[in-house]
């Protein structure tokens, strides 16, 4: 397939180009750098399959020639970069988004939006873990408003190109992931652990410390993707690890993992921020066949590899 990836030199996305070359796709990315890297896909420059576009997807546009699918992964994903970047987010999730399905129309392509948990809002105990029927407590007005509203209109948006165009359309709702290519400072409380404490630096909780988080590794998380735009389903499908801890053994384990002697401070709690977490994925095991494979142990050994040499590289 010919494949258009937007969002490509971001941290999911540059994975998502790899495992669609590994499978002999053709892929174009499309991205602004607004929150990507060129680094996430240098290793790709001389793929005679890949071709990079430097483009903001929330203006018009144009691909020249045939396209048999479009990944939509464009919008800052992580709170610090929405928060910064409040307009640009909305503009992705509603202009963006209407682009990118505009290419799929006009091409006949098959398209898949990576929503988020993030729809959920804050859930109340009765919906937890978190199943795809679930409406969701999310704050239009809040300081996550800008992300959380910006994917629901998406997949709005998405499926009424489903039922209006015909247009053949996927939405996956990814909760936390995490692996190489985050970036050290995106304020994620994984990134944040590491890098404190591969620098030796106390390791900050917000809050208590007793809000849970379920975190997926990437390469789980790109396979799932895959499944989901090789299968029929058009209904949102949750795609996450139902592993689920809270913050403050998320921060030991980071401790215990990298052998620092950092301690852990707690400062206040920002507003909004979701008390649990925890994907119900028997949809995606039922209708894909998949579930994570790899358990976080591995998963963060891996990520601290990539985090140290990161490091390494920036104090040389
Ligand atoms: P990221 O910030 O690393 O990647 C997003 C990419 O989109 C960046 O390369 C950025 O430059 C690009 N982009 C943003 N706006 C753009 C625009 N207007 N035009 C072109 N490119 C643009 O984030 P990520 O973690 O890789 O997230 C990828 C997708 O997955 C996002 O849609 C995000 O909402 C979704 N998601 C991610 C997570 C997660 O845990 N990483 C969880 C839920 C949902």
């Amino acid at each position: 397939m010919r494949i258009v990836v937007t969002g490509g030199a971001g941290f999911v996305g540059s994975h998502v180009c790899d495992y669609l070359l590994g499978k002999g796709h053709t892929v174009i990315c499309i991205d602004n750098l607004i929150t990507g890297t060129k680094e996430n896909i240098a290793h790709l420059a001389d793929n005679e399959k890949f071709t990079y576009i430097r483009h903001n997807v929330s203006e018009y546009i144009v691909v020249e020639g045939e396209v048999d699918a479009v990944m939509h992964l464009a919008s800052p994903a992580s709170p610090k970069d929405y928060m910064e970047n409040a307009i640009p987010t909305l503009k992705v999730g509603s202009l963006g988004t209407l682009n990118a399905l505009g290419l799929a129309k006009a091409k006949r392509a098959r398209f898949l939006l990576t929503s988020t948990s993030e729809v959920y809002g804050d859930p109340d105990p009765e919906h937890h873990p978190q199943k795809e029927s679930y409406y969701g407590n999310v704050n239009p007005v809040g300081p996550r408003g800008m992300y959380d509203e910006a994917k629901r209109f998406a997949e709005a948006l998405t499926m009424a190109y489903h039922s209006d165009e015909k247009i053949d359309t996927r939405i996956a709702r990814l909760f936390n992931t995490y692996g190489p290519r985050m970036r050290l400072d995106d304020g994620r409380a994984l990134p944040a652990f590491m890098s404190q404490a591969l620098k030796g630096e106390d390791l900050t909780v917000f809050g208590d410390g007793t809000q849970t988080r379920s975190f997926c590794y990437i390469s789980d998380m790109v396979e799932g993707l895959y499944k989901l735009l090789e299968s029929d389903e058009h209904g949102p499908v949750n795609l996450g690890n139902p592993a689920e801890i809270t913050v403050s053994q998320l921060a030991e384990e980071v401790i215990k993992l990298t052998s620092t002697k950092s301690k852990v401070v707690f400062r206040p709690l920002p507003q909004d921020d979701p008390k649990v977490r925890r994907p119900d994925i028997s949809k995606a095991k039922r209708i894909l066949g998949w579930e994570p494979k790899v358990d976080r142990r591995e998963g963060l050994v891996k990520t601290m590899e990539y985090f140290t040499q990161k490091i390494q590289g920036q104090t040389a």
